[in-house]
């Protein structure tokens, strides 16, 4: 039988967004910014972000499949989705769903930084770190989770539960 146990309201989810909001809203004044976000998990998230930012942005999304099985990422990542947008000279923010063991996010650092942009960074809504291969730097952090696979606010489990408003810990 599967549980859903609740982990963040939306009210906690909100708050946080508008504050990191107002951080990226800050270091970013005068920039060329553009947000990366990574599908599928991540639409939600970036939707309600990129509403909260007062600087002009613009926006693209890569997909990334990690052949795996269950629960855990396999490390071998492929892009379903490739940039349509020219990032050379621009500063891009990827934002992510959640990180785990970072090997996701280390693989689309490398393949932006290859089109020669001004600067990468990070902005993730969860930060998993007991299961971390890959050293990140977060640049912006709205909530540290501890394990456990984590379900709603666009985040799935077999393609269900996207659609969640909260986010729940789904136990299988
Ligand atoms: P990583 O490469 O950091 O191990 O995993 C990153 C990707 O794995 C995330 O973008 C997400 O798609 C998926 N993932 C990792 N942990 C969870 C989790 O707790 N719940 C869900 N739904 N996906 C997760």
């Amino acid at each position: 039988m599967r549980v859903l146990v609740p982990v963040l309201t939306k009210n906690a989810i909100d708050k946080k967004v508008a504050e990191v909001a107002r951080k990226i809203s800050d270091d970013y004044k005068g920039k060329d910014l553009v947000l990366v976000g990574i599908l599928k998990g991540a639409f939600v998230f970036m939707s309600d972000l990129m509403r909260c930012l007062t600087v002009p942005v613009k926006l693209d999304f890569v997909c990334a499949s990690s052949y795996g099985t269950g629960t855990t990422t396999s490390g071998n990542i492929k892009l379903t989705k490739e940039l349509g947008l020219d990032i050379k000279g621009k500063d891009v923010l990827i934002i992510e769903d959640i990180v785990d063991t970072g090997l996701t996010l280390a693989y689309i650092i490398d393949y932006l930084e290859s089109f020669g942009p001004a600067s990468v960074k990070v902005c993730a809504l969860l930060d998993k770190r007991e299961r971390r291969k890959a050293e990140i730097k977060i640049d912006y952090s709205c909530h540290v989770v501890g394990e456990g696979f984590l379900v709603g606010y666009g985040l799935d489990y077999a393609e269900e539960y996207r659609n969640l408003p909260e986010i729940y810990h789904l136990k299988l």
